[in-house]
C-alpha cells in the first residue's frame, strides 16, 4: 500500500503533524525507531514510579493563549493538567537571594518590583515586548502563508540585546534570565524570539501534567489510531529510497518498505539527510551545509525517587545559582552553574513528592571518552562520572529542599549521550539545532527542504519546546497543503 504520507519519528512533531494530516483525510504512518512513542516525552517507570525524560511543565496553557488552543485542536485539553502555584511557579534563587515568577502578566511585573522597585517602569516596558512576541505566533498561524512567520524583528535581535537596552538594573536581567534553562543562553546570538516565546508563554499559564509526557503521548496515539492513522514502534528508517529528486519509500530496521506520496521527517534534520539515498541525487552542498549546524547543549538529569510521605510536594520549579554566576553563560563543565529542580506530577492535588528532578547543561565535550559506547555498555567510568555529577547537584539542590538526601530512596541519571542514543538527536542536544539572530536565514530551518516530497517537522526548525513543536508542525503541514487547510478547526482568532 502506498500511504499519503509518511512520518519518520514519532516525538510531538511527528504526532501532530499525522493528526493534522489525517484530519485532512490523508493516509498516514509513523514509523517510530524506539519501544515507545513520544521522543522526548518519553517516560521510563522503575518500581512503580514513572519518571520523564524531558518534561516537566508547559507554558500558555490558561484559556485563550496559545497552547491552550493549540492542545484544543489535538484534543489534549482534558488531560488532568495541573495549575502551578500562580504566585511562584518559579522560583530563582541566587547566592542567598529568592526570586519569585508569578503567573499573569501585571502579577509577573508586580512580583518582580516588589524587589526591584526603581525597575517598575522597565518592568513593563520588557513584559509588552515579549508579550508582543508572544502574540504573533497567532498572528502568524492565522495568516494565509507561512512567509509571515518570520516577518518580525525578534527573529533577527539577540535577546540580550533587547535585555540590556530595556532593564537597567543587572540583576534584574539575571532574575528575569534565570528560568530559562529551558534554552539555551548565549549573549551574542540568542534571537529575542526563542527568549521571549518562551518565557512569555510560562507567563501566561504555567501547568504541569499528572503522569508526565507519556499521558500526553498516550492520548495523542489513541486520537490517531480512532483517526485510522498507522503507528509503528521499533521501526528504525534506515534508507529513504527513491530517484530524480523524489523519495518513493521509507526502509526500516524491521525489514519492511513503506510507500508514501510525501514523507515528513520529525528525525535531526542532518540524520534526515543521511538517510537519503544516493540515487535521489540530493544537493551536496545543502546536506554538507546542515551537516555543519550547530546544536544546543544536552542536560545531566538526576531523576529521584523520593521515600513515601518524607517531603512535601512542592507546586513550583526552583531555578538554583551560585552568587556571582554568570546566567548567560551557563554550560561549562566544571560543578553545575544553574540547577533545575522540578517535582514530578503524579496525582492531582498532590501532597507529597515522589520523585524529583534535578537538571544541568551538559556539553557532549564531557562525555568524550564514552561517545563510541551503547546504553548499557559505557563502563564502570562513566557510572562513576555520573555519580560525582549527581553528589554536585545534590549538594546544590539540598541547601533549598533541607531533608532531601535524606528522603532519596534511589536515583536514576542520564546525559546527553542517552538523549542522542534513545532519539537521535545530533550530539545529544536538549533543543535542537541552535539559532542565531545575526544569520536567521541559515539558522532557522525552512520544512521544505531540495528533495520534492520531504519536509522536515520539530524543534530543530524554528522553536523547541511543546508549545514551539505544535506550532512548527502547523507550519510543517501548511508547506503542503496550505496554511487555511493545516489550521481548519484551530482557533486562530
Ligand atoms: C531534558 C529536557 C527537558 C525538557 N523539558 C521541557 C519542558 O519542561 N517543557 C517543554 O515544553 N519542553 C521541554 N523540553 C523540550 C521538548 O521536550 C522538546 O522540544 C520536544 O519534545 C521535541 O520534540 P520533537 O518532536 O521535535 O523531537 P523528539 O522528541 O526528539 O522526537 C524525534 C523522534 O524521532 C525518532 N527518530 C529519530 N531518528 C529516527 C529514525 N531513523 N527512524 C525512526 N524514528 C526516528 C526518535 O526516536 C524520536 O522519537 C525538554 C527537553 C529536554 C531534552
Amino acid at each position: 500500500m502506498t500511504y499519503d504520507a509518511v512520518i519518520i519519528g514519532a516525538g510531538l512533531g511527528g504526532l501532530e503533524c499525522a493528526y493534522i494530516l489525517a484530519k485532512h483525510g490523508m493516509n498516514v504512518c509513523v514509523l517510530e525507531q524506539g519501544t515507545q512513542m513520544g521522543g522526548c516525552l518519553q517516560s521510563f517507570k522503575r518500581r512503580g514510579i514513572h519518571f520523564d525524560a524531558g518534561f516537566h511543565y508547559v507554558g500558555g496553557l490558561d484559556e485563550g493563549r496559545p497552547l491552550n488552543r493549540l492542545f484544543d485542536y489535538f484534543g489534549l485539553l482534558d488531560l488532568p493538567w495541573q495549575k502551578m502555584d500562580e504566585q511562584c511557579f518559579d522560583e530563582v534563587v541566587i547566592g542567598h537571594e529568592h526570586y519569585r515568577f508569578a503567573q499573569g502578566h501585571e502579577a509577573w511585573q508586580a512580583a518582580l518590583a516588589e524587589q526591584f522597585p526603581d525597575q517598575k517602569n522597565n518592568l513593563k516596558k520588557y513584559d509588552e515586548a515579549q508579550a508582543n512576541v508572544g502574540a504573533h505566533l497567532f498572528d502568524a498561524l492565522g495568516s494565509r502563508t507561512a512567509d509571515d512567520f518570520y516577518n518580525n524583528k525578534a527573529f533577527t535581535t539577540p535577546a540580550y540585546q533587547v535585555l540590556a537596552g530595556t532593564i537597567g538594573d543587572e540583576r534584574l536581567r539575571n532574575v528575569i534570565s534565570g528560568t530559562s534553562l529551558k534554552m539555551e543562553l548565549r549573549p551574542e546570538s540568542l534571537p529575542f524570539y526563542v527568549f521571549a516565546q518562551i518565557n512569555n508563554s510560562f507567563i501566561e499559564g504555567a501547568y504541569r501534567l499528572a503522569g508526565g509526557g507519556e499521558t500526553l503521548t498516550n492520548r495523542m496515539c489513541e486520537n490517531l489510531r480512532k483517526m485510522g492513522v498507522t503507528l509503528v514502534t521499533k521501526a528504525q528508517v534506515t534508507q529513504l529510497e527513491g530517484e530524480a529528486g523524489k523519495i518513493s519509500a521509507a526502509l526500516c530496521s524491521n525489514g519492511e518498505r513503506y510507500e508514501g506520496r510525501i514523507f515528513i521527517s520529525n528525525a535531526h534534520p542532518a540524520t534526515t539527510l543521511s538517510l537519503v539515498s544516493e540515487a535521489v541525487g540530493l544537493r551536496k552542498p545543502y546536506k554538507k551545509r546542515i551537516d555543519r549546524m550547530e546544536n544546543t547543549y544536552g542536560m545531566f538529569t538526576a531523576n529521584i525517587a523520593i521515600k513515601p510521605e518524607t517531603l512535601p510536594y512542592q507546586n513550583k520549579n526552583l531555578y538554583l545559582y551560585e552568587e556571582g554566576a554568570d546566567i548567560w553563560n551557563i554550560s561549562s563543565p566544571e560543578c553545575p552553574k544553574g540547577l533545575l529542580v522540578s517535582y514530578g506530577c503524579t496525582t492531582p492535588d498532590q501532597k507529597y513528592a515522589s520523585s524529583i528532578d534535578l537538571l544541568c547543561p551538559m556539553q557532549m565535550e564531557e562525555l568524550s571518552e564514552w561517545k563510541d559506547t551503547q546504553i548499557g555498555h559505557r563502563g564502570s567510568d562513566y557510572e562513576a562520572f555520573k555519580a560525582a555529577k549527581t553528589e554536585q547537584c545534590l549538594r546544590i539542590a539540598e541547601k533549598q529542599i533541607p531533608g532531601l538526601r535524606e528522603a532519596t530512596d534511589r536515583i536514576y541519571t542520564s546525559t546527553p549521550l542517552t538523549y542522542r542514543d534513545y532519539t537521535g538527536t545530533r550530539d545529544g542536544s536538549a533543543y535542537g539545532l541552535r539559532k542565531d539572530a545575526n544569520n536567521t536565514l541559515l539558522t532557522f530551518l525552512p520544512p521544505k527542504t531540495p528533495v520534492e516530497n520531504l519536509l522536515l517537522t520539530g524543534q530543530n526548525l524554528n522553536l523547541h519546546g511543546i508549545l514551539g513543536v505544535s506550532m512548527t508542525s502547523f507550519v510543517t503541514c501548511s508547506a503542503l497543503i496550505g496554511m487555511e487547510a493545516a489550521t481548519d478547526g484551530l482557533k486562530t482568532k
